[in-house]
């Protein structure tokens, strides 16, 4: 199997396919396409900052427990859906749960946790509104 060679713009010395731009011609390399790179990760959501908050009084989720996969959903749904009466009640039980298992010195209460969830909405519909605004 032969490999492409790069094929070079006479005028600019560039090879349109990966970027190269040679220095003088003829120039013989392999061309390789460079990957597109990713897409930028977009700002961060209502379970990231929900961790934050947590992490602020010393609530840190554990390996197992659901936090963690809970926190991605909330990422990925947004914070609008976090605030549903259904998006709630999931994201405060598995706080509640995991709130049982891990060693926190903060007694449960389900408004404080509310107003956790609440606050990491608000950071995230700030941090997406810096983003687009910024971007
Ligand atoms: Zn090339």
């Amino acid at each position: 199997m032969t490999e492409p060679m790069c094929c070079y713009d006479p005028v600019t010395l560039t090879c349109p396919t990966c970027g190269h731009v040679a220095l003088r011609l003829p120039t013989y390399r392999t061309c390789r396409p460079v990957p597109v790179p990713p897409p930028p990760p977009g700002p961060p959501g209502a379970g990231h900052f929900l961790k934050k908050l947590l992490g602020y009084v010393g609530i840190r989720p554990s390996a197992d427990c659901g936090c963690t996969a809970t926190a991605s959903r909330m990422d990925r749904l947004g914070p609008d859906w976090c605030e549903t009466p259904e998006g709630m009640a999931e994201i405060l039980g598995v706080m509640k749960a995991s709130h049982a298992t891990l060693r926190v010195l903060l007694p449960w209460t389900e408004s404080g946790a509310r107003v956790a969830v609440h606050s990491a909405c608000a950071l995230a519909r700030r941090a997406a509104l810096a983003a687009s605004t910024s971007g």
